[in-house]
């Protein structure tokens, strides 16, 4: 079913709250099985409210809107659906008597408040409409439905919106709904988006149910799978082939079919299961995979140093670098990072040290070495395997990449074997 998200409110639009309630309900219409097309946001406005409110009730089977349901003037969510869907307000005894009580409670705590007329306007409700009570505020909550359409009215407060979503709205759906959705992520690394792209272009031409959806992030490409199917086990069994079939596509490059799981984890995890020490050295990227590293819960047991070896000196006087290197070759050179690695290796005592030398920019390129260029080098047991990278961006990106591209390089070294604890 077709369903849209309207957030009512001008704070919204001037910047000053953030939209998480659209948020929120997209994800659970996600599970739900519905299909969000739309997702609108409108100010306290008449006019454009009813506007906006007809379209989506012309283009979408459910509406969902949060916000302007309160006692003010210009909370006119209500008014406005009603008279959009041709339902008259009127009053909701069981909606007045909780709004008494509540306001009761309110007073006997705040001596010097009184209930206003217009509180009563909250118990108020089309004609014909579901109300759902609201645990945690005054504005309850309404379900319409006409002429095949819903519009679901909701509290703007995410710690009313939210619990009447769950307790109310949420198994309503379901009957309306009985598929739901379940998704499962693979990620990968050390291959590109565009690479990962064509390999499953057969996969994405013929899907139907599950779908596969590719997102690219910096140095890792995530792939969704999504069934649609009457419960989560059924969704699972669909899922279940295309998995496998992924991984016999792209097999070690896979680092996780865990939503949850980073690159970081990974490789701390690998390193554990390894018995392996791990330090770093680390020039332009300046300890943001020593960073991404200690991100990890648990990482000390793995990681002991983070070199951070800027200058010509540092990488001399810290990793041992030759002072001829630097001279002949420079410090952004293969023969740099090697040398950074192994002394790395050396001074921290570790199994493994990853190093990184590169030109984040935007000056200092040459011809021969234009900005971006990025080398690392992974130095296990005396032996040192190195790889040059050619990054784009500006230079948060090109340190950003690096450092992604360094921990999928820590990783690969290890999953081919070429490291092993002597
Ligand atoms: P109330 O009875 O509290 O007035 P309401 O239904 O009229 O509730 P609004 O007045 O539109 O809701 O919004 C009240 C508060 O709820 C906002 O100030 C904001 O803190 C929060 N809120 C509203 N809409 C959203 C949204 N889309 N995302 C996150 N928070 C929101």
């Amino acid at each position: 079913m077709i369903t849209e998200l309207i957030s009512v409110g001008t704070e919204i639009l001037l910047g000053n709250i953030v939209n998480t309630n659209s948020a929120y309900l997209s994800e659970k219409c996600a599970q739900l099985g519905l299909s969000v097309y739309y997702q609108t946001v409108v100010g306290d406005n008449e006019e454009r409210m009813k506007e906006t409110i007809r379209t989506a009730l012309g283009r979408s089977d459910i509406v969902i809107l949060t916000g302007g349901l309160g006692p003010t003037e210009d909370d006119l969510t209500k008014e406005v659906t009603a008279q959009v869907m041709g339902m008259p307000l009127v009053e909701d005894p069981h909606s007045k008597e909780l709004l008494e009580a509540y306001m009761q409670q309110y007073k006997d705590n705040h001596s010097q408040r009184r209930i206003t007329a217009n509180n009563y306007k909250q118990a108020l409700v089309p004609q014909g409409a579901l109300v759902l009570d609201n645990h945690n505020g005054t504005a309850p909550g309404l379900i319409m439905e006409k002429n095949g359409k819903i519009a679901i009215l909701l509290p703007g407060p995410p710690i009313e919106m939210k619990p009447m979503f769950e307790e109310e709205v949420f198994p309503y759906l379901r009957k309306k709904q009985p598929e739901i959705i379940y998704s499962q992520m693979v990620k990968i690394c050390g291959i590109g988006e565009s690479q990962v792209a064509e390999e499953i272009q057969d996969l994405i031409e013929k899907q139907e149910n599950p779908t596969i959806a590719p997102y690219a992030k910096t140095g890792e490409v995530h792939l969704r799978i999504t069934a649609k199917g009457e419960n989560e086990k059924e969704c699972r069994k669909m899922i279940k082939p295309v998995v496998r079939e992924l991984k016999e596509r792209f097999g070690k490059n896979i680092f996780a079919t865990d939503e949850k799981k980073t690159l970081e984890e990974a490789v701390v995890d690998m390193l554990k299961d390894q018995g392996l020490t791990l330090s770093l050295a680390e020039s332009c990227t300046g300890g943001a995979i020593a960073s991404r590293i200690v991100s990890v819960p648990g990482a000390s047991e793995v990681f002991t140093h983070g070199f951070v070896t800027y200058s010509n000196r540092a990488k001399r006087k810290c990793l041992g670098v030759k002072k001829s290197t630097l001279k002949v070759f420079g410090a952004v050179s293969e023969k740099c990072a090697k040398e950074m690695a192994k002394g790395g290796c050396f001074a921290a005592k570790t199994d493994i040290c990853l190093s990184v030398t590169g030109l984040a920019g935007p000056d200092g390129g040459t011809e021969e070495t234009p900005v971006g260029t990025v080398f690392m080098g992974c130095c296990y047991n005396d032996k040192v395997i190195t790889h040059e990278f050619h990054f784009t961006g500006n230079r948060a990106k090109i340190r950003e990449q690096a450092a992604a591209h360094a921990l999928a390089m820590l990783r690969e070294c290890m999953m081919e074997g070429i490291v092993k604890k002597s």
